[in-house]
């Protein structure tokens, strides 16, 4: 599959940054989701499952790129939802409105059963439940995942001296270390607080060429200020690329600041990889009306 990398023409300055679009795979589905899910379903396949079952949130990238590749490939899908009051509140959630429409079943339970979703005991109520099926971690990262995500790089991307990602779950950037030459910098830039990430790359990634940048967050996963929807704004007048609050707009915010902050050589050439993630864009602009805050837009 190849994506269109545009350059983002910057002024003065001599970095050159460009932009992988993986947004641009699908219009509701994350480009790295439907990345990580491809060899899952290959083996799903294989092992004449008929059943996917996953994990996520509210407004989860992943849930709604499974329920669409489930019904894409012919698989049900269950999908386990984190927060019991959503069950009432399907209707003002574009996400699981999405994945309702692909066919997906959901089962909403507590945060603090949720929290337990991986032990033995959840899993055989659920087998019970449902049946056999196919098992997808939260954020669909594991070994076939990381395998997927080996392929956002190709071999013409050895020319830029960083490449820089999001990161959720840590999968996606452990596929792009995996592809990259030790002479490349990855940087991961969390969407999230906390330090149990650099200890799950570990796990996957086969090189030590990379770092995580842990400022740019804004708060904690799903928050954002003023600021950064602001970013996004300008940037997509600038640029007329779109970009989602939860993942790529912290990252690229961040990268921009670093560059302003002269983090990088001169004459450094920067890849940023657009992991998409626009299907989120209603769900917060939703909460951000109720609140009363900007909003994000991208039909300006
Ligand atoms: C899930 C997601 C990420 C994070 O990917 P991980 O593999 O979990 O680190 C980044 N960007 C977007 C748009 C996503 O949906």
């Amino acid at each position: 599959m190849e994506v269109l990398t545009q350059e983002i023409q910057l002024k003065n300055t001599s970095i050159r940054l460009f932009i992988k679009r993986e947004d641009l795979i699908h219009p509701f589905i994350s480009g790295n989701k439907f990345r990580k899910l491809k060899y899952n379903l290959i083996q799903a396949k294989e092992e004449n499952h008929s059943t996917l079952v996953t994990f996520g949130g509210a407004f989860s990238n992943h849930i709604a790129a499974t329920a669409y590749a489930g019904k894409e490939n012919g698989f049900k899908t269950i999908g386990i939802i984190r927060g019991e009051e959503l069950e009432s509140k399907i209707a003002d959630n574009p996400t699981l409105l999405f994945a309702r429409e692909c066919g997906m079943k959901f089962v909403f339970v507590t945060r603090e059963n949720y929290k337990i979703k991986d032990s033995s005991d959840f899993l055989s109520q659920l087998r019970y439940d449902f049946g056999d099926f196919y098992l997808i971690p939260e954020g669909g990262t594991n070994n076939q995942a990381i395998k997927g995500c080996e392929e956002i790089l190709n071999d013409d991307d050895v020319k830029y001296d960083y490449v820089c990602c999001s990161v959720g779950t840590g999968g996606t950037i452990s596929g792009i270390i995996n592809k990259s030459i030790i002479e490349q910098n990855i940087l991961g830039f969390p969407s999230l607080k906390g330090d149990f990430l650099q200890k799950d790359i570990c796990k996957f990634a086969t090189k030590q060429n990379w770092k995580l940048i842990t400022d740019y967050h804004f708060g904690g996963y799903g928050k954002v200020s003023d600021e950064l929807i602001l970013f996004i704004n300008v940037f997509f007048k600038k640029y007329k690329i779109p970009l989602d609050p939860i993942y790529t707009g912290k990252m690229v915010f961040g990268v921009i600041d670093l560059i302003n902050k002269n983090y990088f050589p001169e004459d450094s050439k920067i890849l940023l990889i657009h992991t998409g993630g626009i299907q989120g864009v209603q769900g917060m602009n939703n909460k951000l009306i109720n609140k009363n805050l900007e909003t994000i837009k991208f039909d300006v």
